[in-house]
């Protein structure tokens, strides 16, 4: 079969995509292994909700309308949002045709799925940055008998078995799945490397108000020193409660979850803990305050601090002073390991040379080593914003636009002057992190 421009994955980006393909009279199709919103219907603990706020739930073409801009949307009323915005659309989703090839041909492309062959001029991967929960290899370790999952599998505290649970990972998938688990009444300990605390609400105003109003999530790929490791932090340490608490590790002490340090190692039957705990801590709040000094600025510079509340600051996290650094998982009680340390994309499928060593694809802003090949979705892909749904628009307004010129011959490379640059202590409290 043969069309212009095939998308693979029905997401929120790539019917972004399709949303802007088609604004452009260009002749496409969109190619979904599962059904439109496949990742938040199948890969998502139940009482997720988004972190998010209403507001930002905005994709080409619409805006939130609601009554309530600052709440956080459940994983039924995403979806729905996602499933509607493809039939305001009309995207030309065919959903149960999981992509299991993308190759080069004379003219372009051929892409398999388990049903056809399509070719085509350009492909667009918007396939998602959290194919696959990452676990350490020393997880091979663990004994028998007790459970492990990750935030993929996980469902609800009641699929676990009464007992001591380990998380591991404490950004935000782990310490919201840490608190739920520890509410169940299962004692948690909660396993803490590299993590980023930030407040839910900060001067009366939403964080995520602040870093889009200051132009931090707007903030450019090709503005920042280190793009790799800027594509590789942590998520915030954040969470969509309907009642905008705060979550992080004194939260979680306060319930009664024990704080251990990064899991460094399994060996018979036993866990050992990083020693770094106290200075991961202190190294968080330390970036914490940077950059609520840099919003400060920012407020007072731009004529915001009479909108805003007074500025104020966080107890620092709270930690033993010596924090165990081994534990006998059965002696201890654990039953399960629930390992949030991350999710990574699966291209594996992807048979164009462009993948690096570690199976990162090679791209500039999204535009991708192979000419009619484009990447969307992904952390950090042309702004900070882009793996979240309000960074879908920019990127997909910019990479269609790309896409388009290849097709009529040209290649001009996206322009990303509407962006503001950032202001310079926002850009060093990032730099930072
Ligand atoms: C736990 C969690 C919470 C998050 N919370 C938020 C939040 O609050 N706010 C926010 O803005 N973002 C959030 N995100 C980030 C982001 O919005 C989601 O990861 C989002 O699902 C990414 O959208 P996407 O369209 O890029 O990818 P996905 O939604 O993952 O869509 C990719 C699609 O591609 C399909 N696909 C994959 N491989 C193939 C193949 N070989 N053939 C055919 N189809 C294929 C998948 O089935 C899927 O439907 C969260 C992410 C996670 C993991």
């Amino acid at each position: 079969m043969r069309t212009t421009a095939v998308i693979i994955g029905a997401g929120h980006a790539g019917l972004a995509m399709s949303r802007c393909l088609t604004e452009r009279s260009i002749d496409h199709v969109v190619l979904e292994r599962g059904e439109v919103a496949n990742s938040w219907k199948t890969e998502r603990w139940d009482s997720l909700r988004l972190l998010t706020p209403n507001w930002q739930c905005r994709l080409p073409g619409i805006a939130y309308e609601g009554d309530d801009p600052d709440g956080y949307r459940t994983m039924s009323e995403t979806i729905a949002f996602i499933e509607r915005y493809a039939g305001m659309i009309a995207a030309p989703v065919r959903t149960h045709t999981a992509v299991t090839s993308v190759r080069r041909t004379d003219t372009g492309y051929a892409v398999t799925t388990d049903h056809a062959e399509w070719h085509c001029r350009s492909v667009v991967l918007a396939t998602g940055a959290c194919n696959i929960a990452s676990v350490p290899d020393l997880a091979d370790a663990i004994p028998r008998g007790i459970a492990t999952l990750t935030p993929m599998r996980y469902r609800n505290a009641d699929q676990l078995e009464e007992g001591g649970v380990l998380v591991v990972g404490a950004s935000a998938s782990g310490v919201q799945i840490a608190d739920e688990i520890h509410r169940s009444g299962r004692p948690v300990t909660l396993a803490v490397g590299e993590h980023i605390r930030m407040p839910r609400i900060y001067r009366g105003r939403d964080i995520q108000w602040w870093m889009d109003a200051a132009g931090v999530l707007g903030q450019r790929y090709d503005e920042v020193d280190d793009i790799r490791r800027a594509r590789s932090v942590p998520s915030l340490q954040l969470a969509g409660y309907p009642d905008h608490r705060m979550v992080d590790l004194n939260s979680l002490t306060a319930m009664g979850v024990k704080l251990v340090g990064r899991l460094a190692g399994i060996r018979d039957g036993k866990v050992l803990f990083s020693g770094s705990l106290k200075n991961q801590a202190a190294l968080s709040d330390l970036k914490m305050n940077r950059l609520l000094n840099a919003l400060d600025e920012w407020a007072a510079a731009e004529g915001q601090d009479d909108q805003v509340a007074p500025p104020h600051r966080f107890e620092p996290t709270r930690i033993d002073a010596s924090p165990v650094l081994s534990m006998d998982l059965v002696r201890s009680g654990i039953r399960s390991i629930i390992f949030a340390t991350g999710y990574r994309p699966d291209l594996s499928w992807l048979d164009v040379p462009v993948l690096d060593r570690k199976g990162r694809i090679r791209h500039d802003g999204g535009i991708v080593e192979s000419p009619g090949l484009y990447l969307m979705g992904m952390q950090f892909l042309r702004r900070r914003k882009s793996a979240l749904i309000d960074g879908a628009a920019d990127d997909a307004r910019d990479l269609s636009a790309h896409l388009a010129s290849y097709l009529h011959g040209k290649a001009d490379v996206p322009d990303l002057a509407d962006n503001v640059p950032l202001a310079p202590a926002l850009r060093q409290a990032l730099a930072s992190s």
